[in-house]
């Protein structure tokens, strides 16, 4: 595909996330939640998790922001349904890299799947922070219960 269409499917892609997000509303019971605020943008987002073990069994997010921020929400949570803790950190990592263009030149994010869409971001460093939003407060809800965290 050449560029100009793959950039046209992936806004696609977030666009039909951030009408229909996936996992949206708060999951009762869950054992983890954090929230997330990126001042820069004014996306605010909640994220729930309930673990059994070491594998993530449900996990939700509510809240609002931007298109980016909500459709990176809604293909995190739908990527790491059913993973363990120690994938999704994994994950977490993969995704960071990208989005911040820390990865190497030729790597084709492959194993991301959906979420490769985001590696445009890492042009726009505003947006940046948006599409990490969610990754963020996932991290801080396994880590540090109920805490909020921000971007800035
Ligand atoms: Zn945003």
């Amino acid at each position: 595909m050449i560029n100009s269409e793959l950039r046209e499917l992936y806004q696609q892609v977030i666009l039909d996330h951030n009408k229909n997000p996936k996992n949206f509303g708060k999951i009762d019971p869950h054992n983890h939640s954090a929230e997330g605020f990126n001042p820069l943008c004014g996306d605010h987002l909640f994220i729930y998790l309930q673990t059994e073990g070491d594998v993530i069994t449900n996990i939700s997010f509510e809240g609002g922001g931007c298109a980016i921020s909500k459709s990176s929400a809604s293909l995190m949570t739908e990527a790491l349904k059913g993973k363990s803790i120690t994938e999704a950190k994994e994950f977490f990592e993969r995704f960071h890299n990208m989005v911040t263009g820390q990865a190497s030149e030729d790597d084709d994010f492959e194993d991301l799947d959906k979420l490769a869409i985001f590696q445009g971001v890492r042009d726009f460093p505003v947006r940046v922070k948006c599409a990490s939003l969610s990754w963020h407060t996932m991290i801080a809800a396994l880590d540090n219960n109920n805490k909020s965290i921000s971007t800035e």
